[in-house]
C-alpha cells in the first residue's frame, strides 16, 4: 500500500514549482504572432526581466535551456581562438567551461573546489600577469550542484582594481529571481538565465542580458549562428524577428504572469528576502541534524551559502534509501546529487528552495526528510523543526 496519493511536492532545484496562476495563464487559445497583445506583452515581459537583473541592458529570449544561452553569450562576445579564464565551484562551472572548450575557445580554468566560494584576490593576480590574452572571466553565481554561492560584486571591484579590461560574464540560471543580484550596479557585462527555475515558469526560454561594454565586444566578434546572434533580435523591425521565427507564445504568456507576481506584487527585495530566509530555516533544520554526525550542508560558511538550493552530503550514509523514501511512501521529491569532489551521486541530496515556496512547503518537506531519517535509522540531532519555525517566525 501506498500512502503517496496527494499532490507530490517537488523541492528541486529546478524545474521548480509552477504556480497555477502561471498555469492558469498558458492554457489559452493560439494568438496571432504577427500583430495584437502578444507584442505588448513581450515588451512588458522585457521590462520586468530588466527589472528582476537591474539593467537597463537589453534581455534576449531564446527558446533553450540553460546550456543553450551558455552557448548564445559565448557566441556574442567571442570567437575560436579567443582566451577566457573561467572560475569554478561546482560541476556547472566546469560546465559552461566545457561549452567554451567545444566552441574554440581556449579556457583557463581555475577551480576553487565545491565547499567555499571562489577568492577575488587569486583572480586579480592572474588577471594582473595577464597580457592582454583573456577576453572575459566566466562565473557562476550559485552552483546548483555544490549549493555554493559566489560574490560577484567582490569579484567584479577585485578585476577593476587590476585594470584589466576582460568582461564579466556571469551564470545566474539559478540564481535570478531567487538572490540579490545588481547587473549594473555590479558590472556585470553579460548574464545568463533560465525560466525554470527562480522565474517560475515550465522549462523552455532562457534569457542573455548585456550591456553596452557587450555590445562593443559583439561588434568586433565574427558570428556564423544566425539563431544565437542576439543583434537582430534586440531591436528588430518585425516582432518574428525577435525569436528568430516563431515565438513561443505560451510561454510568454507564462513568464509574463510570473513576472507579474515577482516584480509588480511582491516586489524583487522582498522576493530575496523571503528566499532569504526560508534557506535559513533550511540551513537551521540541517545544522541541527549535522550535530549527529551522519549528513551535513556541504557548503560550511554561511556567507558562501545559496539561498536558492542546499546541498546535503554524508560522508557516511548512502542516502539513495532516503531519496527514494521521501518520494515513493511521503511523496517529497528532493534534488538528486550531483557527484563532485569525493562525494558520489548517493552520499548527496538537494533540496531546492526557490521560487514559489511558503513555509507549509518548506516545513513539510523538512519534517518529512526527519521522518525517512528516523524510518531509516540514520543519526540525526534532535530539534530541527523547531530551529526552523524559529527562523520563519523571526
Ligand atoms: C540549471 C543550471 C544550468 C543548466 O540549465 P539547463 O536549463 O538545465 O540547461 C546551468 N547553470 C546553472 C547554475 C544551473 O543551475
Amino acid at each position: 500500500m501506498s500512502l503517496s496519493q496527494g499532490r507530490d511536492l517537488f523541492m528541486t532545484p529546478g524545474p521548480s514549482v509552477i504556480p497555477d496562476r502561471v498555469l492558469n495563464a498558458m492554457h489559452r487559445a493560439a494568438p496571432n504572432i504577427y500583430e495584437g497583445d502578444l507584442i505588448e506583452t513581450t515588451e512588458g515581459i522585457l521590462d520586468n526581466l530588466r527589472k528582476v537583473a537591474r539593467t537597463t541592458g537589453d534581455p534576449t529570449i531564446y527558446i533553450s535551456n540553460g546550456h543553450g544561452v551558455w552557448e548564445a553569450a559565448l557566441h556574442n562576445v567571442l570567437q575560436a581562438g579567443d582566451k577566457v579564464l573561467c572560475l569554478t565551484t561546482g560541476i556547472f562551472g566546469n560546465g559552461w567551461a566545457n561549452v567554451a572548450t567545444a566552441m574554440g575557445i581556449e579556457v583557463q580554468l581555475m577551480d576553487f573546489g565545491t565547499g567555499s566560494s571562489f577568492d577575488a584576490a587569486e583572480v586579480a593576480k592572474i588577471l594582473r600577469a595577464d597580457t592582454g590574452e583573456i577576453k572575459a572571466v566566466l562565473a557562476t553565481h550559485t552552483d546548483t550542484s555544490s549549493s555554493v554561492s559566489n560574490d560577484i560584486e567582490a569579484l567584479r571591484k577585485a578585476i577593476d582594481e587590476t585594470g584589466h579590461h576582460a568582461l564579466l560574464m556571469v551564470d545566474c540560471i539559478a540564481s535570478l529571481g531567487c538572490e540579490p543580484f545588481e547587473m549594473d550596479a555590479w558590472g556585470v557585462d553579460v548574464m545568463v538565465a533560465g525560466c525554470q527555475k527562480g522565474l517560475m515558469v515550465p522549462p523552455g526560454v532562457a534569457f542573455t542580458f548585456h550591456n553596452n561594454k557587450a555590445v562593443q565586444a559583439s561588434e568586433n566578434t565574427k558570428k556564423t549562428s544566425p539563431y544565437w546572434n542576439w543583434t537582430p533580435r534586440t531591436n528588430p523591425d518585425i516582432f518574428y524577428m525577435r525569436f528568430n521565427g516563431t515565438p513561443p507564445t505560451h510561454h510568454l504568456f507564462g513568464l509574463d504572469e510570473a513576472l507579474k507576481m515577482l516584480v509588480d506584487e511582491e516586489g524583487i527585495q522582498n522576493v530575496w528576502a523571503r528566499h532569504s530566509k526560508q534557506a535559513r530555516a533550511v540551513w537551521a533544520a540541517v545544522d541541527k541534524w549535522a550535530e549527529a554526525g551522519a549528513i551535513r550542508c556541504n557548503v560550511s560558511d554561511i556567507a558562501d551559502r545559496s539561498s536558492a538550493v542546499t546541498t546535503v552530503v554524508s560522508d557516511t550514509v548512502d542516502l539513495t534509501p532516503l531519496h527514494r523514501w521521501c518520494q515513493d511512501t511521503a511523496g517529497l521529491v528532493l534534488g538528486l546529487g550531483i557527484g563532485f569532489g569525493d562525494y558520489e551521486p548517493h552520499q548527496i541530496f538537494r533540496i531546492g528552495h526557490m521560487g514559489h515556496m511558503n513555509p507549509v512547503m518548506l516545513l513539510g518537506a523538512l519534517s518529512t526528510i526527519e521522518a525517512g531519517m528516523a524510518a531509516l535509522q540514520i543519526p540525526h540531532g534532535e530539534g530541527a523543526l523547531t530551529a526552523a519555525g524559529r527562523v520563519l517566525s523571526s
